[in-house]
């Protein structure tokens, strides 16, 4: 105990005190939140690198507290987390997307894909397939237009859950994509054996491709990765029509980023 008495007094410094309280409120509020609609889900295009046509939207959770204004999600998501608010969060976030898609598809719009990120607390749930079901059943989306976007951690975090869970979300029809791909430490072999659909470059690869750059290596290397793994291969983050042009020239499927589209409020794509 002595040992640590150090420790202890500075956590209690008003600096970390403040971060605490910050936390418990961000927290509090977060409850209501759904309730109160300051939950909104904004959706990113995903482009057609052939066709240039948008095929699918990345669903993305925005917050608007009524006092603080925007929240990003990689400040309120890992609270979510921690609290287990989670589960709930994630099971709307699933819903609101099936919900809107099927709605779009209904009034007429040419059917598109909906990608849902999925944290890892919520993937190892028991009922996590039950959700997906579930949200699928009551919008009456079609399975194959849904795509589970879960981060590569996930993936290595337990491997025998996740290869079950995977099964289960192949059986029923559901595509799986490998989100912020190249940051984790993926075996090759595991990559090989797992049910999965889609590898998307995560935005920091992306970023390589620039113009005085004469090659982007590792994006290159994962494009013919994921072609001889026979996955589907999705660029995260273009912002200029060089990279585009450079995706396009290996090969890579689809594409996102604020060159194509900012994710927008459903109202206003
Ligand atoms: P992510 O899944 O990797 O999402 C991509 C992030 O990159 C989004 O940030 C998006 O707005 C941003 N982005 C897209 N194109 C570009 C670009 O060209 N340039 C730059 N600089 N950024 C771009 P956002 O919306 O702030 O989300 C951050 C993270 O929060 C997401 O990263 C995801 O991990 C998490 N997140 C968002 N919504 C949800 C959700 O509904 N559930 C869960 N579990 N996590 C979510
Ligand atoms: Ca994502
Ligand atoms: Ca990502
Ligand atoms: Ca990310």
């Amino acid at each position: 105990a002595k040992a640590s008495g150090k420790n202890d007094i500075r956590s209690f410094t008003p600096e970390l005190a403040e971060k605490a309280r910050e936390r418990l409120s961000l927290e509090t509020d977060l409850r209501y939140a759904m309730q109160r609609q300051e939950l909104q889900l904004y959706y990113q295009p995903i482009i057609d690198l052939q066709t240039l046509q948008t095929i699918g939207h990345e669903a993305l959770l925005r917050w608007i507290h009524p006092e603080r204004g925007f929240i990003p999600p990689d400040r309120f998501i890992p609270v979510a987390e921690e609290s287990g608010l989670i589960t709930a969060l994630g099971a709307w976030v699933i819903h609101e997307a099936c919900r809107q898609n099927a709605e779009w598809q209904r009034a007429g719009r040419r059917a598109v894909r909906v990608a849902v990120n999925i944290s890892m607390i919520q993937f190892a749930t028991s009922n996590f397939v039950d959700t997906v079901k579930s949200a699928l059943h009551e919008s009456g989306l079609g399975v194959e237009w849904l795509e589970l976007e879960v981060t590569e951690s996930v993936v290595m975090h337990d491997v025998k859950m996740v290869t079950e869970r995977l099964t289960e979300l192949r059986e029923l029809g559901v595509r799986v994509s490998i989100d912020d791909f190249g940051t984790g430490y993926s075996s090759l072999k595991y990559l090989q054996e797992l049910p999965i659909d889609t590898l998307k470059i995560d935005r920091s690869f992306v970023n390589t491709i620039q113009k005085d750059a004469q090659e982007a290596p590792l994006v290159k290397t994962i494009i013919l990765m994921a072609q001889s793994l026979g996955l589907n291969v999705i660029a995260e983050g273009v912002e200029t029509i060089f990279q585009q042009e450079y995706l396009q020239s290996l090969g890579c499927s689809e594409a996102q980023g604020y060159y194509f589209s900012r994710p927008l409020p459903a109202s206003q794509l």
